[in-house]
C-alpha cells in the first residue's frame, strides 16, 4: 500500500524503539476484510506475515507474504486496515508481478511508476466498492486519468515519481529491501498454488455475483478474464517473431574485432566480442483462399511491427505474394500492393522455396496464409513461422512454429 510514508516510518529517527507488531488488531482486520468481501477470504487467508520496521506500510512479495511495519497497524484505524489488506492480496490475484515482468524493459526498471499505476488499477475498484483506505492512497483522478483501466493502461498517464512508493515484489516485481530472500523463512504460496488461488477466487467472484448481484465491475472483469482467457494473437506472433530474430542473431559466433578505444589498459590486445548481427527475414504471403484484406493487412502491421521494433528493417526485410494460380512470386513493400485472389491451389512451397533463393538468403521466414497449402517435407534450414489466418485453418506439420490469428469471439 502506498501512502505518504513519512508518518508511518520506522519512528527510530527520534530515538524511540519501534513498537511491536500489533497482532489482534492486523487480524482483526483481515477478519473483518474477509467477512465483508467472502469471495476474498481463501486468498486473504493464503497471505502469510512478516513484521518488518523497514516496510512503511504493508507490502507483499511474490511468495504471498505480507510485510507488515508495526508503526503503520498502531496509527491505522481496523475499517483502513481492513481496505490494505485487500489492497494488498488484489496485487497478487492480479498477477501484477507477472504482468510487470512482461512490460517493456524501460518500463520495467522504472518501478515506482509501475507500482503507482497498479494502485490506480486497485484503488478505484475498492473505493467504488464501498471500502476505506488511508488517506494519502493513489488514485486515478490524482493524474487526471478515467477509473476502470488496467496498470499498462495509466502507465503512459502517470509521470515520474519522485515519491517513496513500494507495494513489494508482488506488485512492481523487483525485491524490496524489507524482503526475505527466496521462498523459504516464512510459510509461501508456489505459483501452481497461486494459479488455483485465483482460479477459486474467479469463480467464488462469480457465484457471488449471481446470487447477490453488488460487485464492482472490475472484479467481474477480472474474474471473467481468469476463467475465460482471451488469447491475443498479436502478443502471441509479436513473441515467437522476436524470439525467433534474437535466435537467428543469436546463431552467428564470436568474432575478432579491434577492441574499443575506452579500454586503453588492453592495448595491443584483441579480445574476442560477441557480434549480433542482425537477421534477414522474409515475408511470405498467400494470396489465395479465405484470407480477408483486413486480416491480412493486420497481420503484417503486427510482423513489420515487431521487426522495426528489434530494429529489422529495411533492406533486411523482405515480402514475397505468393500467387495462388500461376505460382508467381512478387516483391512488395505494403500490404496495398497485394492482391488477393479467390482461388484454391496454393503451393506455399513455392513461395518459400523464392525466399530462401535470394541473394540475401533470409534466417527467417514468416508465412502468412490461410492454412490450405502444402509444406516442405523437412525442416528447411532457416526459422519457419506459419501465421494461421481464418477460423478452421487447418493445422502445419508439427515441425513448423504455428501461430492462429483468430480474434476471441
Ligand atoms: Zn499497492
Amino acid at each position: 500500500m502506498t501512502v505518504d510514508a513519512a508518518e508511518h516510518g520506522a519512528g527510530d529517527l527520534a530515538g524511540r524503539e519501534p513498537p511491536t507488531l500489533d497482532r489482534t488488531k492486523l487480524l482483526a482486520a483481515r477478519y473483518r476484510a474477509a467477512e465483508d468481501r467472502p469471495y476474498l477470504a481463501s486468498a486473504l487467508y493464503s497471505l502469510s506475515v512478516v513484521p518488518s520496521a523497514l516496510v512503511p506500510t504493508m507490502g507483499v512479495d511474490r511468495h504471498w507474504r505480507c510485510y507488515v511495519s508495526p508503526a503503520f497497524v498502531a496509527a491505522t484505524p481496523v475499517p483502513e486496515l481492513a481496505g490494505v489488506w485487500i489492497h494488498e492480496v488484489s496485487h497478487l490475484l492480479r498477477d501484477h508481478h507477472g504482468r510487470a515482468d512482461r512490460l517493456p524493459a524501460a518500463d520495467q526498471r522504472d518501478h515506482a511508476r509501475v507500482n503507482i499505476a497498479q494502485d490506480c488499477e486497485i484503488n478505484d475498484d475498492l473505493l467504488a466498492d464501498g471500502l476505506l483506505l488511508p488517506a494519502g492512497r493513489v488514485e486515478p483522478g490524482d493524474f487526471g486519468l478515467p477509473v476502470g483501466l488496467l496498470f499498462e493502461g495509466y502507465l503512459a498517464g502517470i509521470p515520474p515519481q519522485p515519491r517513496r512508493v513500494d507495494c513489494g515484489s508482488g506488485a512492481h516485481g523487483r525485491a524490496a529491501p524489507w524482503e526475505l530472500s527466496g521462498p523459504d523463512g516464512a510459510p509461501s504460496v508456489t505459483p501452481v498454488e497461486a494459479g488455483a488461488l485465483r482460479r477459486s477466487t474467479a469463480e467464488a467472484i462469480r457465484s457471488h455475483a449471481r446470487s447477490r448481484g453488488n460487485l464492482p465491475a472490475g472484479w467481474k472483469r477480472w474474474a471473467d478474464q481468469i476463467l475465460e482467457p482471451v488469447v491475443d494473437w498479436r502478443r502471441v506472433l509479436a513473441g515467437a517473431v522476436r524470439e525467433a530474430v534474437a535466435w537467428a542473431g543469436g546463431a552467428v559466433d564470436y568474432t575478432y574485432r579491434r577492441p574499443s578505444r575506452r579500454t586503453p589498459a588492453l592495448r595491443g590486445v584483441v579480445l574476442p566480442s560477441l557480434r549480433r548481427p542482425l537477421p534477414r527475414v522474409a515475408i511470405v504471403i498467400d494470396t489465395s483462399g479465405s484470407m480477408g484484406e483486413d486480416e491480412l493487412a493486420a497481420a503484417l502491421a503486427e510482423v513489420t511491427g515487431v521487426l522495426r521494433e528489434v530494429g529489422v528493417r529495411g533492406e533486411r526485410v523482405s515480402v514475397l505474394a505468393c500467387d495462388a494460380d500461376v505460382h508467381v512470386v512478387s516483391r512488395v513493400t505494403s500490404a496495398e500492393q497485394v492482391e488477393l485472389g479467390g482461388g484454391g491451389g496454393t503451393d506455399m512451397r513455392v513461395g518459400i522455396a523464392a525466399a530462401l533463393a535470394q541473394r540475401d538468403r533470409p534466417n527467417v521466414v514468416i508465412v502468412l496464409t490461410d492454412g490450405y497449402t502444402p509444406w516442405p517435407g523437412e525442416t528447411p534450414s532457416c526459422r519457419l513461422i506459419a501465421a494461421l489466418i481464418g477460423a478452421g485453418a487447418p493445422a502445419p506439420p508439427d515441425w513448423v512454429e504455428t501461430v492462429r490469428l483468430e480474434e476471441p469471439s
